[in-house]
Parts: C-alpha cells; structure tokens; sequence
C-alpha cells in the first residue's frame, strides 16, 4: 500500500520546522534568540478572553451554524463596512478555523483540478501547498527587491495563461512588509479581470501599517471587481489570538453559499465559545489594537536600523505585516545554509527565504521582545563579520 501522491507533492510548513528546532534548543536550555514566530508574542486582551470564558461558563458549548453565530457574522460585516468600505450582507460571510483556513477553503471554491494559481514570491509559506492540496497548481511569480517584492502589472500579465483561475494578492504582506497602494491594486486587478481570475485578497495584517501606510481593501475598488473577490481576514494577527483559531471570508453570494458546503463537510463550526470572544474583539474597544501597532513600529525601526547597519547585508523597510526580510547573498551560502549555521553558531532562529520563494533573503520576525532584537541584532552582526566574502 501507498499513501496518496500528495505525500510526495507537498512539503511541511519550514516555518513551523525552525520554530520546533529553536524550541528545541531553548527546552536544552540554551540562550536562543528566536525570530522565528509568525504570531504576536502578546496575550490576548483579558475583555476578549472574559467573554469566551462567560460563555464557556454558561454552557455555549455546542455546535453552532456552520458558517459562524449570526452575532459575529453580523459584526465583521459591520467591521468590514466601515473599515473597509466593502458591503457584504452577513450571509456572505463564512467564520471558519483561523484565515488559513478561510485560504483553504476559498482555493477549493474556485479552483478545479489543475487550474493555476498565481502566487507572487516571496510568499505566505502555506499557499501554494494549499493549493496543491486542492488539486490546483500554483504558478509562482518571482518579483523584484528593487520594486519593494511587489507584483507588477506586467508581470501578472506575463503569468497569465488559459489555466489562470485564481490570483491570490497579500497585503500588508507576510514575508515582504509590503503594502500595496490603492492604485498599485488597481492596476493589478484590471489585469487580472481582463482574464476573468477570481483574486484572493488576504487582509490578515491590515492593522499592522507604519507610518501613515494605509491598507486597503481591493473589493472596494468596483462592483465588478467585488465580483471576483473573496476577502480573506481573522483574528489571529490583529488580537494575538492565533490559538483561538478563528478567520473569515467574505465573498459574492455564490462563493460564499459553496464556502459554507465545503465547511459544513469538512470541519462545521469554528469552536463556539471562542466566537464569542471574536464578538467581544470587534465590538469593544480598539486600544488593544492600537497599543500592539504602536509597539511592533518601535520594533521595525529597531531591527530595520539594526540589520541595515551590517556590512554585506541589504534590506528594504517594511512598511507594514511584521517581518523584515535581509538579502545574505552576498555570504555565499544558501538560505538554508545561511539560517542553519546562525541557528548552530549564533543561536539566532531565522526562516530561509527558500521556503517564501526566494533563496537570496532569510525572514526575521519582530513579533518579539526589543530585547531580543538587540541582542540578535549584536549576534547576527558577529556572524555576519565572521563569514564575510
Ligand atoms: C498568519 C497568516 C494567516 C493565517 O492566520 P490564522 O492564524 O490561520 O488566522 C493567513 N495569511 C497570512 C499571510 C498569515 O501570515
């Protein structure tokens, strides 16, 4: 007996393997820095907390509409009107368990077997598996460092073929820092509907945008362009509640009906209690919000200041999402290479960009402690010094 071929398709999140060996380490008791983490190294606001933990108290702890409590479904249509200016009934949105799997469950409901999805490089780690996963091929499309790894109508242009199906867009983006203006958006999606792609628009970090950087949201842009899009957002990243496991997809009708089928399959509700907590996230006050924002834009300047202080390294600001993404190519090693031996001679956790897409640039998150920034930053620096070419 065999296991299915997609054994052999897909390959395990790299992110999570480095995260599990600096964890590793650290259980050893050893002084690792980590920059590792795609979450916020934040507790989850005790208002949001309180309101699962009433609710888990009271009982509400069965099955619930596959697509999410009327509540909540309510409240992020409400959240996503005023903030981002899309209207959607709620009936059009689908709470799912976390973003990734609003990802996973927009990529099944638009793509048949062997149709492409478009993927710009660098990108999120779970995309194009996911689409594998669905049966779809992803079509990865590198872009330039110089141009800030945005996509360019061009480009998208260029990929573009008979089996095009799906674009799926990320901004402020994991791993780059991106932000995609609105007329940058714009002249994307012109492209893309020229060929009829529906475009997946994942919206997890619009909070996090630094100086005056404004997210927004491409739904907005036309009727005809909401057509064609399924917005992607949760919880996780905006309230530091990736355990609670709770996103969501917003989506023309048709989509969102299909959506809610393939749910009510595979997973039903996410867990009860815990959109009670995501109720109490959208509806009570934002200082939470704001107060993290604030905190990871010291910790860009830092790390930012910090890595583009290193000889033999080059590296762009992010202006949003927070990651930051170093170019180490001119050491001469891969950026497995790269990461492995700062991991063992520096015991400093990073991710390598091979596993974004691109092997010249390794990740550091600074969804950590500035602490922890300055000191990784003082390691790398000596590392670096070692190995210069
Ligand atoms: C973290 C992340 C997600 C998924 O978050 P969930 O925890 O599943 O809600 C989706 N997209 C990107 C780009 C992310 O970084």
């Amino acid at each position: 007996m065999e296991p299915a071929n997609i054994s052999k398709k897909i390959t395990p999140s790299l992110t999570l393997a480095i995260d599990g060996k600096a964890k590793a380490l650290k259980a050893e008791g050893k002084d690792v820095c980590s920059f590792g983490a795609g979450e916020p190294d934040m507790d989850t606001p005790d208002h949001i907390k309180l309101a699962a933990a009433q609710a888990l108290a009271e009982g509400f702890t069965k099955y619930t509409p596959t697509s999410g409590i009327p509540e909540l479904r309510q409240a992020i249509a409400e959240k996503i009107k005023t903030e981002n200016g899309v209207d959607y009934k709620p009936g059009q949105v689908v709470v799912s368990c976390g973003a990734k799997h609003s990802c996973y469950n927009t990529i099944l409901a638009t793509c048949n077997p062997g149709d492409e999805v478009i993927i710009p490089a660098p990108y999120w780690v779970s995309y194009a598996e996911m689409a594998k996963v669905a049966g779809a091929e992803p079509y990865i499309v590198p872009t330039e460092e110089s141009n800030g790894f945005k996509l360019t109508p061009a480009q998208l242009q260029e990929a573009i073929s008979p089996s095009s199906k799906l674009l799926i867009l990320n901004s402020p983006n994991n791993p780059t820092g991106s932000i995609y203006t609105e007329n940058e958006l714009a002249a994307l999606v012109e492209v893309a509907l020229e060929d009829d792609l529906y475009i997946m628009s994942d919206e997890v970090y619009e909070k996090m945008a630094y100086d005056g950087a404004k997210h927004f949201s491409i739904a907005s842009i036309s009727k005809q362009v909401y057509e064609h899009t399924i917005t992607v957002n949760g919880f996780s990243k905006a309230y530091a509640m990736t355990g609670w496991r709770l996103g969501y997809t917003a989506a023309p009708e048709p989509l969102a009906k299909t959506i809610d089928s393939i749910q009510s399959h595979c997973t039903s509700n996410p867990t009860s209690f815990a959109q009670k907590g995501a109720v109490a996230a959208l509806k009570e006050s934002q200082d939470c919000v704001n107060e993290m924002v604030k905190e990871f834009a010291a910790r860009r300047d830092l790390i930012y200041q910090g890595l583009s202080s290193i000889p033999g390294i080059t590296v762009n600001k992010p202006a949003g999402a927070f990651y930051i993404l170093p170019n180490i190519s001119s050491f001469g090693m891969t950026s497995t290479q790269f990461c492995e031996a700062l991991l063992e001679e520096a015991l400093v956790a990073a991710v390598p960009g091979i596993a974004f897409g691109n092997d010249k640039l390794i990740r550091l998150s600074y969804a950590c402690s500035r602490e922890n920034i300055e000191k990784g930053i003082s390691r790398i620096k000596d590392f670096c010094a070692k190995h210069q070419k």
